[in-house]
């Protein structure tokens, strides 16, 4: 029996609730499939572990995370403690450490699940958004001088390498070409942007030469949310930075019906070390210890990680269950039902047992 090592991080907020929730899908998909188990250790760090210790994980941290076959995390944030601080103290030391420089964010609408975008329905927007997640607008570099004062000034400087670029892009060709429709999007501010961003253009054009069979072409930024609202069906992958995908998926949960289905893999896609799955939401204090966090985002998570541990056929069983479940109405009420998140678990575990998927 094959056993996978996973440490889950379930941090702050709902993440707690919606990992219990996904550990128990995960739970049921072994036992359904009986050749591979879960061999999971839970670490507490996030921001009740900061206001006792003064960090948001120990200092070798990712070093204990490192004999994982995967990390399995919640979300950052609390009210009482800045967000700068959460998210650089946890979340992105283990993304940089890792070098997990792909973020892929698969984005589709559920069957039962009502877009905004009238007309639209399952089938109309059927997106992989792949972010940059190394460089860019989040490298950490930049600074403020004259604090307080009138000459203050801060800056955030955007670095873009072309090992960086390249590898983003190639891994996006990739993705692009393995999906029926072989479309990719290039998303840049080439007009605005001078240097870096008509860099990512060049390499574009570059890399798309190996790969002569994907349909590509490239959009910016702005116009891109345009077209995402308005041609949904005219989008299959997407590439973007740092930044423009960050606010690019979040509009794209949206668009698929709630920030609480949307999933996002942090992938090393050269497997040096271990890749890390969470929801795109974050803490959602306001409904905290309601039993309503929607667990469908985290989930599509579990099965982005078993197809990345090399169980497609477990990752697809939970992503019928999960479409099952959506289709039969038992939601969150963040998606219009009544179900709390242990009901929707349920059920999907129920689907995960009667699965005939082989
Ligand atoms: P949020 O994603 O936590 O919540 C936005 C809205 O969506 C809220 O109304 C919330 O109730 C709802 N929502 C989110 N996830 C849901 C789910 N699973 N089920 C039902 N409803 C859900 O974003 P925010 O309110 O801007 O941020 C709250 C905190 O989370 C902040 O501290 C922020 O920095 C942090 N955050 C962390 C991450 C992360 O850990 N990756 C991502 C985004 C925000
Ligand atoms: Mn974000």
């Amino acid at each position: 029996m094959k056993t996978y090592k996973i440490a889950a991080i379930p941090a702050d907020g709902i993440g707690p609730e919606v990992i219990d929730a996904g550990l128990q899908a995960l739970e049921a998909l072994a036992t359904r499939d009986g050749s591979f188990q879960f061999d999971v250790e839970t670490f507490d760090w996030g921001s009740d572990y900061y206001k006792k210790h003064g960090v948001m994980m120990p200092d070798d941290g990712t070093e204990q995370l490192k004999p994982f076959n995967a990390i399995f995390f919640g979300a950052v944030g609390a009210p009482d403690v800045p967000d700068h601080i959460t998210l650089w103290g946890l979340r992105l030391p283990i993304c940089q450490g890792f070098d997990q420089y792909a973020n892929v964010r698969p984005t589709k609408i559920l069957p039962g699940i009502t877009s905004p975008l009238t007309g639209v329905g399952p089938g109309d927007l059927d997106w992989v958004i792949v972010r940059e997640n190394s460089e860019g607008e989040y490298s950490g570099n930049g600074g403020r001088t004259h604090r307080g004062l009138p000459e203050e000034v801060g800056t955030e400087v955007s670095i873009f390498t072309r090992t960086g670029v390249t590898r983003i892009m190639r891994y996006a060709f990739k993705l692009a070409q393995s999906r029926p429709r072989k479309l990719l999007t290039v998303v840049t501010k080439s007009n605005a942007q001078r240097y870096g961003m008509v860099m990512w253009d060049e390499i574009a054009a570059e890399v798309a030469q190996e790969f002569p069979d994907v349909t590509w072409d490239k959009m910016l930024v702005d116009a891109m949310t345009v077209r995402m609202a308005l041609k949904p069906q005219s989008l299959d992958t997407i590439v973007a930075t740092n930044l423009h995908a960050d606010i690019l998926s979040d509009l794209a949960g949206a668009l698929a019906g709630s920030l609480g289905v949307a999933p996002t893999g942090n992938i090393d896609p050269e497997r040096r070390s271990p890749s890390m799955f969470e929801p795109i939401h974050g803490s959602a204090f306001d409904i905290t210890g309601k039993g309503i966090a929607n667990p469908v985002a985290t989930f599509w998570t579990a099965s982005q990680m078993l197809e990345h541990l090399g169980e497609e056929a477990a990752g697809a069983r939970l992503m019928e269950a999960v479409e099952k479940v959506c289709e039969a109405g038992i939601m969150t009420p963040d998606i219009g039902g009544t179900a709390t998140t242990q009901d929707v678990t349920d059920a999907v575990c129920e689907a995960i047992r009667g699965s005939n998927i082989l």
